[in-house]
């Protein structure tokens, strides 16, 4: 893996998290936010309720932007993050999960746990240079972010839905 494991499956969530924001939205109810947080091994508190889906939803517009901004840019909205969720970077093994950092206790916010989870990753991507593993979907219509996390940097596209699309019409163009 390019980066630490935990940072790969943050940055992984987050994507997810700003792609959850095109039409047809993905993320509008209080169930589809509790599959995101087992799906992704978030631990600690879930509310459930409304308002915590609403304060995650309101995040998601700040992800994108931070995941699809240039190095400097992004070295702005990481600060501000940790700063604005008072990071505090912890060592901690639970579970079935080895050494891994959090930086927020386990009963702040959800999105605030988000915010500064994201931000922790970015740390690592940017120190890295490793932005040119963030880019907007190669399908002219989908604005879906890209994460290639892969050894070849072969990702194009945020969904097989999108590969796939842009396979057929490559097919048809060159029947034509
Ligand atoms: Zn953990
Ligand atoms: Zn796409």
């Amino acid at each position: 893996m390019v980066f630490a494991h935990d940072t790969g499956l943050a940055l992984q969530s987050a994507v997810w998290l700003a792609n959850s924001a095109q039409d047809p939205d993905t993320l509008t109810s209080t169930e589809q936010l509790a599959a995101f947080f087992v799906d992704n091994g978030y631990t600690g508190r879930l509310v459930g309720d409304r308002a915590e889906l609403e304060d995650v939803r309101a995040l998601r517009p700040t992800l994108r932007e931070l995941l699809t901004s240039s190095r400097d840019e992004a070295v702005e909205i990481v600060n501000r993050l940790l700063r604005d969720g008072h990071a505090l970077p912890q060592l901690v093994r639970h579970g079935q999960t080895d050494w891994h950092l959090h930086a927020t206790d386990d009963d702040e916010p959800l999105a605030t746990r988000i915010a500064v989870e994201t931000a922790m990753a970015m740390i690592d991507v940017v120190r890295a240079d490793e932005m040119s593993r963030l880019d907007v979907c190669a399908d002219e219509d989908c604005r879906g972010v890209v994460l290639d996390l892969s050894r070849n940097r072969s990702r194009r596209f945020c969904s097989t839905a999108c590969g796939n699309r842009a396979a057929v019409a490559a097919y048809r163009a060159r029947q034509a």
